[in-house]
């Protein structure tokens, strides 16, 4: 499959140049040239078929030829060697927990997927690529386990200091080997900046192969259509008019969604859930698209001013403003309303959710007032104990750790500290 850039000046890409370049040299992002639907007996079959069958239907043709179909199936399986379970928890709403994988968190699917990809276009290549990411939360924590131990690639993971939760930190900073993290002096706005501008620098680029691991890059992004199709198998026959509720921050998660939507997969509508940080709720009440910093919240991992998937979304929907608002419904919540949500939760369900989810759950139940004849599943995209002090101080009552968590928690912390975009190419080019 050939990619083009959504800014349109750059050449067109394979998918393996989409995946090491990350970002189209003209920082656009890269797009799949054409998208077929998928025959319409692969949805009625869908609970005859494991996952990682659904998962290789899913994403072959965006992938084919240039993994071979037997080396795709294997990086398929390997990616998910975990559950994708569906809780109900009343008629009206279900939740999808992604958070079965090695670190807790809905990205293990695309980081793992992404580094197995790399780790196969790099199989015989002796050129080093370094994979450059930002992360509100835990982008790196899922990047670092995914790509542990993968040959020829270098991860370096710059993060917001203090504004990641002690687990999210303890699993970014404690792997070692090819991983290092950067402790970034400013919110997770500025570590995004700076990754894109190392990109675009030269003096960099003409040195060293960098690339992205955030859901700009297309072998992370695509890989979470397969949760769509997952809990569409689990509640088909329980269920019409589906509509999934997505606590979302880069909107990467749900733009895959769309991409699933689009492949025939029978969803009824998407609900974007957001924390304070609300430029797309406000832009289907207003039209108007408008960035803003980001503020920081008990959902940290969707503390996003400017989401970078939003293009891709508006590519979909071919820029047409009506066509969107039909497909995608917005709200946006307080940490109070996610408290308060959580504790409702925990009451009426006994059921612990974490604050992602919490917001999920409320973009549910806001949906559904106004369309009531629908059944709302919100993706638990993190496991509650990530974020152990505020679900522990709200529902007032202690949570098991999981063992993933467990065993990083005693782990010895290593990063470095970093002020500014000088001191991160320093680090780039001492490491080269
Ligand atoms: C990354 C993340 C999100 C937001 O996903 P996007 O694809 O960036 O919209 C939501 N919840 C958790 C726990 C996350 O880590």
């Amino acid at each position: 499959m050939n990619y083009y850039s959504l800014n349109k000046k750059a050449p067109i890409a394979s998918f393996k140049e989409a995946v090491v370049k990350g970002l189209a040299p003209d920082r656009g992002l890269y797009f799949p040239k054409s998208i077929t639907p998928l025959p319409k007996d692969f949805f009625e079959n869908l609970e005859h078929l494991s996952n990682a069958e659904i998962a290789y239907e899913t994403i072959k043709q965006f992938i084919l030829p240039e993994i071979p179909e037997a080396e795709l199936k294997k990086i398929v399986e390997e990616t998910l060697s975990f559950e994708f379970p569906i809780v109900q928890l009343n008629e009206k709403i279900s939740t999808l927990e992604l958070f079965h994988g090695p670190t807790m968190a809905f990205k293990d699917v695309g980081a793992r997927f992404m580094a197995r990809c790399l780790g196969y276009f790099n199989k015989n290549n002796s050129q080093e690529i370094t994979v450059l990411v930002a992360t509100s939360g835990d982008t790196g924590g899922a990047v670092a386990n995914g790509f542990l131990g993968v040959k020829g690639v270098n991860v370096v993971i710059l993060y917001p200091s203090g504004k990641v939760s002690d687990i999210q930190e303890k699993q970014l900073t404690t792997l070692g080997q090819n991983i290092t993290a950067l402790e970034v002096d400013g919110v997770f706005d500025d570590c995004q900046d700076m990754v894109k501008r190392a990109f675009l620098d030269e003096e960099l680029t003409s040195k060293m192969q960098l690339t992205s691991a955030n859901s700009i890059n297309v072998a992370r992004w695509l890989p979470q259509m397969f949760y769509f199709m997952f809990a569409y198998k689990q509640l088909k026959k329980k269920f019409k008019n589906i509509v999934f509720s997505v606590p979302s921050g880069n909107f990467g998660n749900i733009c895959a969604g769309m991409m699933a939507q689009q492949l025939g997969l029978p969803i009824k509508h998407f609900v974007a859930s957001n924390n304070k940080n609300n430029v797309v709720t406000e832009y289907l009440k207003t039209k108007n698209y408008n960035p803003k910093p980001s503020v920081q919240t008990i959902s940290n991992a969707m503390d996003v001013g400017n989401p970078s998937n939003f293009v891709r979304i508006q590519e979909i929907y071919k820029n047409d403003f009506g066509l969107l608002q039909n497909n995608l419904s917005s709200y946006s919540f307080s940490d109070a309303e996610t408290k308060k949500a959580m504790l409702e939760i925990y009451k009426d369900f006994n059921y612990v959710a974490d604050p992602h989810g919490a917001v999920g759950y409320l973009g549910a139940k806001a949906f559904l007032k106004t369309n009531p004849e629908h059944h709302c599943v919100f993706l638990e995209t993190a496991h509650p104990t990530k974020f152990l002090d505020v679900v522990e101080e709200v529902i007032q009552s202690k949570v098991e750790l999981p063992e993933q968590i467990q065993s990083v928690m005693n782990k010895q912390k290593t990063s470095i500290k970093i002020k500014d975009y000088s001191e991160l190419k320093t680090f780039l080019k001492s490491n080269h």
